[in-house]
C-alpha cells in the first residue's frame, strides 16, 4: 500500500525542487523583473502574483491546502524543509484525542471534537492505518479524584460521547498492570499513523484525485524553500522566498536578500513552531497582534526487551504545560511514556526556519519518568527505559501560565488582507487538523 503511494506521488512529481518551480517562474518573468520600493526595503528580485500560498508543509499545512484546493483554489505550499512532515508533525504521540481537557467552546474543544470524527472517517476511507484503542485516563491516589472529576466534566460540556467513569479495580481488571483508584474510560481515543496520513491528503491533492473526483486541484508543493519575511505592498502581502541553502551560508550579521516575491491573494501562516517568528519578519504587521512565543520539549521513552504492559494509552492527571507522562501505543503494539516537559530557549527566527532546535534525548531524563510512571504502572523494571525521540510544543503560554487556545488571526485582527496567521498549533493540532482547514477555507475564501 505504501509502495503504491510512492509510486504515486513520484508519478506526480510532488517532490518539486526549487528549481522545476523557481526556475521556470524566473525564466518566464524575468523580463517582468522590477525593482520595488516600499517605505524600508528595494528589491531586484522576480515576482509572481499567485493565488493562494501556504506556509509550511506540516499536517495543519498540508491539510489546509487540500481544504483550499477542494474549493478550487490554485495552492502553493512553501516548505523549508526537503520534504511534508519534518517539523512537529513528525515527533508527536500519534493520539486521536477525544477533545475531552479543552475549555468550554475554545477552538481546542471545538476543532478537536470535530476533527476527530474527520480525521477517522477520512482515515477509514483511505486506509490509513489507525485504531480507535480508547484511553483510561487515571488517578492513582484519593486526593487526585477532584482533578478527575474536572476532567469529566469539561469531556461532557465538550461534546464527548461515551466517556466512562470506572473504579480503581475494574479499571485494572481491563488493565492488569496498572494501579489506579479511579479512571475515566474514553471509548473514542486512539492512535494515527501521521506519516501516512500526511502522505495521504498530498498524494490526493497532486494526483487529481479526492473522494473519487477526478479534478485538477492544481496544488504545488516547493520543498528547500523557506519564506524569510514578507511585506504589505498597498492592500497585498508580498512574501519574501529564498532557497533554504542559500539561509546556510547567513550569519547573523549579513543582511538576508530574498531571491524571489510571491505576492497571493491568501496567505496562511503555517510555519508550527516559527510561525510567530515568520509573523514578526512581516513588514506592515503590527507586532502587537503577534503572541510571545515559548518553547517546551517532550521527550519520549520506549520500553526495551518487554512485552506490551498496556493495551490502551493511558494517562495520568495533567500536568503544568503538558498531558503528563503517559502510555502511548504504535500501531504495531510498541509502548512509549512521555513527553515530559521542559521549557527551552528558542533558536534565532533563521535557525528556527530550518528547524535547528535541539531534539536531543539525554538518558539521564529517564531518572524523572521512573518515578512517575510508577505511580501507575509499579512493575516497571530499573533500567527498562531507553531514550525514545523528542518533540518541542509551540506554546503561547509559558510556565504557570494558564493554557492559551489556538490563535487564528485574519484580516478582522491584524487589518492586512488575505494573511491568515496560525499560532500556537499545540496538541490537540494533529487530531484538530482537518477541522483548522475546513474552517480556513470556509471563514478566509
Ligand atoms: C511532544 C508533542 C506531542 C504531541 N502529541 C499530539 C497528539 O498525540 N495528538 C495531537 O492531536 N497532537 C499532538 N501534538 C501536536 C501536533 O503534533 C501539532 O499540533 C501539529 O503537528 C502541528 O502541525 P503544523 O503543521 O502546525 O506544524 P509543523 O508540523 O511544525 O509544520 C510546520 C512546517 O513549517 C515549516 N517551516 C517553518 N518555518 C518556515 C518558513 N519560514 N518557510 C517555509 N517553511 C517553514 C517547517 O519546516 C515545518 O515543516 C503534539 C505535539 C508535541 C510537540
Amino acid at each position: 500500500m505504501l509502495k503504491k503511494t510512492i509510486q504515486t506521488l513520484e508519478r506526480c512529481n510532488v517532490h518539486m525542487k526549487w528549481n522545476h518551480l523557481f526556475g521556470s517562474s524566473v525564466r518566464n518573468i524575468s523580463s517582468a523583473s522590477t525593482t520595488q520600493n516600499d517605505s524600508t526595503t528595494s528589491y531586484s528580485v522576480p515576482r509572481e502574483k499567485v493565488d493562494c500560498v501556504v506556509i509550511g508543509a506540516g499536517v495543519v499545512g498540508i491539510a489546509v491546502a487540500t481544504a483550499l484546493a477542494l474549493k478550487g483554489r490554485e495552492v502553493i505550499v512553501i516548505e523549508s524543509g526537503p520534504s511534508f512532515g519534518t517539523g512537529t508533525s513528525s515527533r508527536n504521540s500519534e493520539v486521536v484525542h477525544a477533545g475531552i481537557y479543552y475549555p468550554r467552546d475554545s477552538f481546542k474543544a471545538i476543532f478537536c471534537v470535530k476533527g476527530r470524527e474527520m480525521l477517522y472517517e477520512y482515515c477509514s476511507k483511505h486506509d490509513i492505518p489507525h485504531e480507535q484503542t480508547g484511553k483510561l485516563i487515571v488517578a492513582t491516589r484519593s486526593s487526585e479524584i477532584p482533578k478527575l472529576n474536572d476532567i469529566l466534566n469539561h469531556g461532557i460540556q465538550n461534546g464527548v460521547d461515551g466517556l466512562k467513569v470506572m473504579n480503581g479495580v475494574d479499571a485494572m481488571k481491563m488493565e492488569p498492570e496498572l494501579q489506579c483508584v479511579k479512571a475515566i474510560l474514553s471509548p473514542l481515543s486512539g492512535i494515527v499513523d501521521s506519516h501516512s496520513l500526511m502522505l495521504s491528503l498530498v498524494v490526493c491533492i497532486s494526483s487529481f484525485f479526492y473522494h473519487g473526483e477526478a479534478e485538477n486541484h492544481r496544488t504545488t508543493f516547493t520543498y528547500n524553500s523557506t519564506v524569510i519575511g514578507g511585506h504589505i505592498e498597498g492592500n497585498e502581502i508580498c512574501l519574501h522566498i529564498s532557497e533554504t541553502k542559500s539561509l546556510k551560508e547567513w550569519n547573523e550579521t549579513s543582511i538576508l536578500q530574498p531571491e524571489l516575491l510571491l505576492i497571493p491573494k491568501l496567505v496562511v501562516n503555517s510555519a508550527g513552531l516559527s510561525a510567530p517568528a515568520l509573523a514578526k519578519r512581516f513588514t506592515g504587521l503590527e507586532n502587537r497582534v503577534i503572541p510571545p512565543a515559548y518553547y517546551a520539549r517532550g521527550c519520549y521513552f520506549t520500553l526495551s526487551n518487554t512485552k506490551a504492559p498496556f493495551r490502551r494509552l493511558l494517562y495520568p492527571i495533567p500536568e503544568d504545560g503538558g498531558l503528563g507522562v503517559h502510555v502511548t501505543l504504535d500501531l504495531n503494539g510498541q509502548v512509549k511514556f512521555g513527553p515530559d516537559v521542559e521549557w527551552i530557549d528558542g533558536v534565532d527566527d533563521i535557525s528556527s526556519f530550518q528547524n535547528k532546535f535541539d531534539y536531543s534525548v539525554h538518558a539521564n531524563r529517564a531518572e524523572k519518568f521512573y518515578p512517575e510512571i510508577r505511580k501507575y504502572y509499579p512493575n516497571l523494571k530499573d533500567g527498562s527505559l531507553e531514550p525514545g525521540y523528542s518533540g518541542i510544543r509551540p506554546k503561547l503560554s509559558g510556565p504557570y501560565q494558564s493554557p492559551v487556545d489556538f490563535v487564528i488571526q485574519g484580516e478582522d485582527i491584524h487589518g492586512i488582507p488575505g494573511l491568515v496567521n496560525l499560532f500556537g498549533i499545540e496538541s490537540p493540532g494533529l487530531t484538530s487538523s482537518l477541522a483548522i482547514a475546513d474552517f480556513i477555507s470556509t471563514k478566509f475564501l
